[in-house]
């Protein structure tokens, strides 16, 4: 639009001149046509009037003739620049050829010096026998045109003038050119208006071309764009017309058909995810940059016991109503913290973090919260099965070499008395083959009973395998006199004997080792101390208990080395 303005604007104005110029200049010659003729009819006035005789009416007649609008001046001269008919030079020489008086003289002379005889423009006026032109200023500064022009003769001039020149003298006529400037003035405004008019007139067509060609299939996009940015991908706009605005909207439909394709995937995935999200069990509870709460699943509203207003209000880090725990998590990434708590009687596993985009700014916060009470307690009845032995119900020769391990160093770390009692059915074989392999379940099913009423919680009733059982007592007071572990020992010997299964009656040999002793140095140690006892005990006839530091191979034991004091 701005180059076509000024393209226009700089072809009106060159237009605008040339008809200012052709004006001016039909101005000033029309001027001068007019003033030429004016001059020539003064000529021919003067002339008549002069054949007639009449000198003196023609210098009247140049004075009336300056009263015309416009004349400055009307000067009638002589060839010499004299203005004639104020003297009598004229009429004497008119006398002088007639040789008689044919004019009287004037009584009063006077005499005005219009042109120097020598002016350049009278001599041209008289040499060329044409009219000449030239401009002037009047005192007052006005711009004035001055014409010359020869005053011709005819035959019949002769008689008074003579004929050796072919004019008698010139006229002057001066005019203003106030008028004519004015004239050329005007027409030059004129042209200008016209001008203004005609480039206000072509911007119009041009404005008007432009918003029916480019501004409107313009609207269009935009309108189609404004209504996309609104979520309407059904948008297309109408491709006309062969150019850059056509190929614009058809690049214009195919990107909103890529964007409504790649909408709908997002809404897809979307859905999935929402889908997922709330059918999860999983609590999710995620924040924006401002940990402001923006989602809250139904799981965490049911694992939490709280709706997701109360969760939102509370605020993110309150969900556990232990703002500093989940801080810790999140200011830590998880490391080091316990991720398994216990909240609303459940058991509960967290992992939060804050949530980064790509250039690692922080965009919020989430966290997934999983319900493993039921885990747990799977986890716990395998954890027990894996530890038990199924016929007794005792722990298991594995989980009896860990207890065994664990609290051997403890005794050994914190000086604490450690017993075990490493017992063996008597004759089993024998039992089972009177009685039945199943009979001898029973059997090995009440000795389990009977250990697990007769023994603390703090002490470790094992099967050892096969019919050898293996009591791991950790509060047994030290043996500072034999009595200490024989006691717990022989009460279950006795308990046993007396215990009849079905009827029938088995009997125990039991060898008892006690930390801590010099030469006690590992659990193996130990059990093998107590299995020197029990076999002994089978060697003294059985059914009995023997403490294996009574044995010769442990004797050296310094008393010195055991506990003093009973606990
Ligand atoms: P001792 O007095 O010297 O210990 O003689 P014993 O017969 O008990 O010794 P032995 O080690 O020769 O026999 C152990 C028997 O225990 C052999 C086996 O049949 C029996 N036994 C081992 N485990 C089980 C079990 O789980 N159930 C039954 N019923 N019997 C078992
Ligand atoms: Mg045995
Ligand atoms: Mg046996």
């Amino acid at each position: 639009m701005l180059a076509v303005g000024i393209a226009s604007t700089l072809i009106l104005l060159g237009m605008t001149t040339f008809y200012a110029k052709h004006e001016e200049s039909t101005i000033l010659e029309q001027n001068k046509r007019t003033r030429s003729e004016l001059l020539q009819t003064t000529i021919y006035g003067l002339r008549a009037l002069m054949l007639k005789g009449s000198a003196d009416v023609a210098q009247n007649y140049a004075s009336l003739l300056q009263q015309v609008p416009g004349l400055i001046e009307v000067k009638i001269m002589r060839r010499d620049g004299m203005e004639a008919f104020l003297d009598n030079q004229t009429i004497e020489d008119v006398n002088w050829r007639k040789g008689k008086t044919f004019f009287l003289p004037k009584e009063t002379e006077t005499s005005v010096q219009v042109l120097a005889k020598d002016d350049k423009y009278l001599q041209q006026a008289l040499s060329m026998d044409a009219i000449v032109s030239y401009p002037s200023r009047s005192e007052t500064g006005e711009s004035l045109m001055n014409l010359l022009a020869p005053i011709g003769m005819s035959k019949s001039c002769h008689g008074c003038h003579g004929d050796e020149h072919e004019s008698i003298g010139v006229v002057k006529l001066t005019t203003s050119m106030t008028p004519v400037y004015a004239a050329i003035e005007e027409a030059r405004w004129r042209a200008l208006r016209i001008a203004g008019i005609a480039l206000a007139l072509l911007l119009l067509l041009v404005w008007q071309l432009t918003q029916r060609m480019v501004v409107k299939k313009i609207q269009l996009v935009t309108e189609a764009m404004s209504k996309v940015a609104d979520g309407d991908y059904t948008t297309e706009v109408n491709a006309s017309g062969n150019d850059e605005l056509r190929t614009m909207s058809e690049s214009f439909n195919t990107m909103v058909k890529q964007l409504l394709k790649t909408y709908d995937g997002f809404q897809q995935e979307k859905n999935k995810l929402a889908t997922i999200i709330l059918s999860a069990r999983e609590g999710m509870i995620a924040t924006d940059e401002n940990e402001r709460v923006v989602l809250v699943n139904p799981a965490a509203e049911r694992l939490l016991g709280k709706t997701a207003q109360q969760i939102s209000e509370e605020g993110f880090l309150h969900f556990l109503d232990d703002p500093d725990y989940i801080r810790a998590f999140i200011d830590n990434n998880g490391h080091g913290i316990p991720d398994v708590v216990v909240f609303n009687n459940r058991v509960i596993q967290i992992n939060a973090a804050r949530i980064c985009n790509q250039k690692g700014k922080v965009i919020g916060s989430a966290a997934l919260i999983r319900d493993i009470t039921e885990e747990k307690k799977l986890e716990e009845e395998l954890r027990q099965i894996s530890y038990t032995d199924k016929l007794t119900g005792l722990f298991n020769r594995r989980r009896m070499d860990e207890l065994l391990r664990e609290e051997f160093s403890r005794a050994r770390r914190y000086g604490h008395p450690l017993t075990i009692l490493l017992f063996d059915v008597d004759h089993f074989k024998k039992f089972n083959d009177t009685h039945g392999h199943d009979m001898g379940d029973r059997v090995l099913e009440t000795i389990g009973h009977i250990l697990k009423d007769q023994f603390r919680k703090n002490d470790f009733p094992c099967r050892y395998g096969g019919e050898e059982f293996c009591v791991i007592l950790t509060s047994t007071p030290a043996p500072q006199s034999q009595d200490g572990c024989f006691i717990p020992a022989e009460r279950l010997r006795a308990r046993i004997e007396a215990t009849p299964v079905q009827g029938l009656r088995v009997t125990i040999s039991i060898g008892v080792a006690v930390f801590p002793h010099p030469q006690l140095k590992t659990p193996e140690e130990m059990i093998k101390m107590a299995d020197q006892a029990l076999y002994e005990a089978k060697h003294q006839g059985r059914n009995r208990v023997i403490l294996a530091y009574n044995l010769p191979q442990f004797q050296e034991t310094s008393p010195d080395a055991l506990p003093q004091e009973r606990s």
